[in-house]
């Protein structure tokens, strides 16, 4: 049995998983769980999976999740906590073998870099990890020797694409990619592809949400429709395949049919085609090397529509080349566009600003940041709170002169 720890359970990454485990009950065991808020989605999941562990990130529901368990699973011997340093310790758990990081946004940060300092199989969902500490980030995978794999489907399909699946500290893992020619990115252009800017001035968080393809939480799917996902996941792949910027090319494919493709000197470019479903990306990783079944549907090409590839509009959609931008300059650039990102998403999701306003508050942000490298895991968490405080500065003075 291989015991799983799944950080982010209540998320749309979290239940996509549970998916696959139900398919899989004697190979793997629930043995902890996470969440932020969500009592009732713990408390079912308790009751299905009976894990060890649950543990709620807000301190302040702890008292109301023990008194559901005690209320609605008077049997349950879960043991039940709450805050940051409890999410670090079910990371790290030595019973545990593989954690999946499917929170959403830097909060991700610290349990995850426990997980790789347990020297965990990590299945990484959570890209804005790599985005705001890349470097220190993949420095303690290698020191670690822990397993880290790509559940992003771009990255996966890259991953799968790869000739050379060693990790640096010599596991099987994600590659090298100095044999690679380019990576090509792909995007399915969000809801509002084809949109000038005017039209984009318009438009609500529940069109944002509507994505074409993919069912995913309200914050990746905001940031799909921006593109600031696709800058997110540039800047993700350059961190998990060792490869400059200028090895990236993003391309629009708005069937979300091929998840991306890697090119080599020879002329050859491999893919990864499959059903939009993070099932698949989720139990490859979690059965690598073997596969093994995800439950996704299987896709018929004779029925598929026809697959069509465009270049990405980085113009009106601002916030792909700020990410573009920030991936080149390196530093705290990268730190700045995620936690500058995440504030504004939430301003726009709350209706307080425009879809528009977020590149504009992203811009604004990113004249604080600078090429220095964050030496230390405390430094990017200082930063990212400064990165918050001059994003929330500037988003008073959208709002006072609209
Ligand atoms: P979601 O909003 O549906 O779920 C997020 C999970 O994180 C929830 O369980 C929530 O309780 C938890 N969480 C939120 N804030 C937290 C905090 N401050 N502390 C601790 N836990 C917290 O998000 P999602 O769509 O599942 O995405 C999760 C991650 O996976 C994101 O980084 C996203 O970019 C990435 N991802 C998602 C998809 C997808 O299809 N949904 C695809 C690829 C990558
Ligand atoms: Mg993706």
């Amino acid at each position: 049995m291989i015991n799983i720890c799944l950080l982010g359970a209540t998320g749309s990454i979290g239940q996509s998983t549970l998916d696959v485990l139900r398919l899989h009950p004697n190979k793997f065991r629930l043995k902890s769980i996470t969440a932020n808020s969500d009592i009732d989605g713990l408390i079912a999941q308790i009751a299905e999976f009976e894990p060890d562990s649950a543990v709620i990130a807000d301190g302040s529901l702890e008292d109301e999740l023990l008194r559901r368990v005690r209320q609605d699973l008077p049997h349950s011997k879960v043991k039940i906590s709450s805050g940051q340093n409890s999410l670090s310790e079910v990371a790290s758990d030595k019973d545990v073998h593989t954690v999946i990081a499917a929170i959403v946004g830097a909060a991700g940060l610290l349990p995850t870099l426990s997980a790789v300092r347990a020297s965990k199989r990590i299945l990484l969902a959570n890209k804005e990890v790599l985005v705001c500490a890349g470097k220190l980030f993949m420095s303690e995978v290698k020191a670690f020797g822990a397993e880290l794999l790509p559940l992003d489907s771009e990255h996966n399909a890259i991953f799968q694409c790869m000739q050379q699946n060693h990790l640096p500290s010599g596991k099987k893992g994600i590659g090298q990619a100095r044999d690679i020619r380019r990576i090509l990115l792909t995007a399915s252009g969000g809801p509002f592809r084809g949109y000038d800017r005017k039209s984009l001035e318009k438009v609500t968080p529940e069109q944002a949400f509507a994505h074409p393809n993919w069912d995913m939480g309200k914050k990746i799917s905001v940031d799909s429709a921006t593109l600031m996902n696709k800058g997110l996941e540039f800047i993700e792949a350059c961190w998990l395949f060792d490869v400059p910027p200028s090895k990236i090319e993003i391309l629009v494919h708005p069937q979300s049919i091929i998840h991306s493709l890697v090119e080599y000197d020879d002329g050859s470019q491999l893919a990864q085609l499959g059903t939009p479903d993070m099932k698949t990306p989720i139990a490859h990783t979690l059965g690598f090397p073997e596969r093994m079944a995800s439950g996704a549907g299987f896709l018929d090409l004779t029925q598929t529509p026809p697959l069509t590839f465009e270049k990405a509009d980085s113009e009106t959609f601002a916030c792909l080349s700020l990410a573009i931008y920030a991936a080149e300059r390196g530093g705290s650039y990268p730190l700045f566009l995620n936690a500058a990102n995440e504030v504004a998403v939430q301003a726009f999701i709350e209706g307080k600003i425009r879809f528009t306003q977020i590149a504009d508050l992203v811009k604004n942000t990113l004249q604080f940041a600078t090429e220095s490298e964050p030496v230390s895991i405390e430094e990017v968490i200082e930063l990212d709170a400064l990165a918050r405080k001059y994003c929330s500065d500037s988003l008073k003075e959208i709002q006072e002169c609209p």
